[in-house]
């Protein structure tokens, strides 16, 4: 097997990685499937990174094909986060996802176009319009990434046939194609397809909000917006909207006044009539988190039904190895 990733795979994934409102921090992965190998994005890595240093663990195909066939995606899941770490690289949480899908190239995404279409009420509506008679779609209802994820998908492509196009509720979207420009191509084409405008939010009054700071926490200009904006102050305090938020910023943003005194404050919280403050402490994977959130949070139209996650979904993000580990990495 080969030691270096296939270049095509490594430029698409840079480019990719490089623009924040498709992919941010460790979130997001690519593959490609090429001679007996599936070369997936490692678990913690970012996918900006790729041309500077090797992010991509080759996995051996075979073994991959024949738990998927015989729909073993709990096994899948055993075998990928054992034995497979090749110089430190543990494959992507999600690479069940990549070896089930049938194209050569795959692209997973936390493109914030897609992500916000997918928390709406109306979204499976909006994604299958979105599609038209061109592209071949499935929107999946949430599902905790890993195997339960791999075996939705499968079970949507055993009813419906193979998609291009999967749109993950309260999660992101997967695109494939037979190279990797064709799948970073096509996911720009769906990310264009479901664009929401983006809502112009209050503007904060960044000095008065500066005396609201204190030892744990200091001003988050750029989510100040976000919290003085009636709508967004309920959606975003009243429960998460990704699995990476939960896993980052540890849930739904917290209200000041009301998460102070726990044992681990919320990294991000909005003062009403103030602003929104972050901790200090915020690892890098926190801030842009906190950045994705907002990016997805200016496109969600007012006054929309919108779903977030429920406490057991969060419980079963926080309580898995698979997700402590990209934390761990996270914070070193
Ligand atoms: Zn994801």
């Amino acid at each position: 097997m080969d030691t270096l990733a296939p270049e095509e795979l490594t430029a698409t994934a840079a480019e990719l990685g490089a623009d924040p409102l498709l992919v941010q921090g460790a979130g997001g992965n690519a593959s490609l499937k090429s001679g007996d190998a599936l070369w997936v994005k490692a678990s913690g890595t970012w996918m900006r990174d790729a041309v500077l240093r090797n992010i991509f663990a080759p996995i051996s195909l075979a073994p991959l094909l024949t738990l998927r066939d015989s729909g073993e995606f709990e096994a899948m899941e055993a075998h990928l986060q054992s034995g497979c770490a090749v110089d430190g690289l543990r494959p992507s949480i999600e690479t069940s996802l990549h070896a089930l899908m049938p194209h050569a190239a795959v692209v997973h995404a936390h493109a914030v176009n897609s992500v916000a279409v997918s928390v709406l009420g109306d979204g499976p509506s909006r994604f299958k319009h979105a599609m038209g008679c061109d592209l071949r779609g499935v929107f999946i209802p949430y599902t905790k990434p890993g195997a339960p994820l791999a075996k939705a998908v499968a079970e949507a492509f055993a009813v419906h046939g193979p998609a291009d196009v999967i749109l993950l509720q309260n999660h992101g979207v997967v695109v494939g194609a037979d190279r990797p420009r064709a799948a970073a191509d096509l996911l720009r084409e769906v990310e264009q397809r479901l664009t929401l405008p983006v809502r112009s939010l209050p503007k904060a009054d960044l000095t008065s909000a500066r005396a609201f700071e204190n030892e744990v926490y200091c001003l988050a200009e750029a989510q100040c917006g976000a919290g003085l904006d009636p709508f967004l102050f309920e959606v975003l305090t009243r429960a998460p909207l990704t699995p990476d938020q939960v896993v980052f910023l540890g849930g739904a943003v917290g209200v000041a006044g009301q998460t102070e005194e726990s044992a681990e404050p919320a990294s991000l919280i909005f003062e009403a009539g103030v602003g929104a403050f972050r901790r200090r402490d915020c690892t890098p994977g926190a801030l842009s988190a906190m950045d994705a959130l907002l990016d997805v949070a200016v496109r969600l139209p007012e006054g929309a039904v919108i779903r977030g996650l429920t406490a057991s979904h969060e419980a079963e993000l926080l309580d898995w190895e698979a997700e402590k580990y990209r934390k761990s990495l996270d914070s070193r």
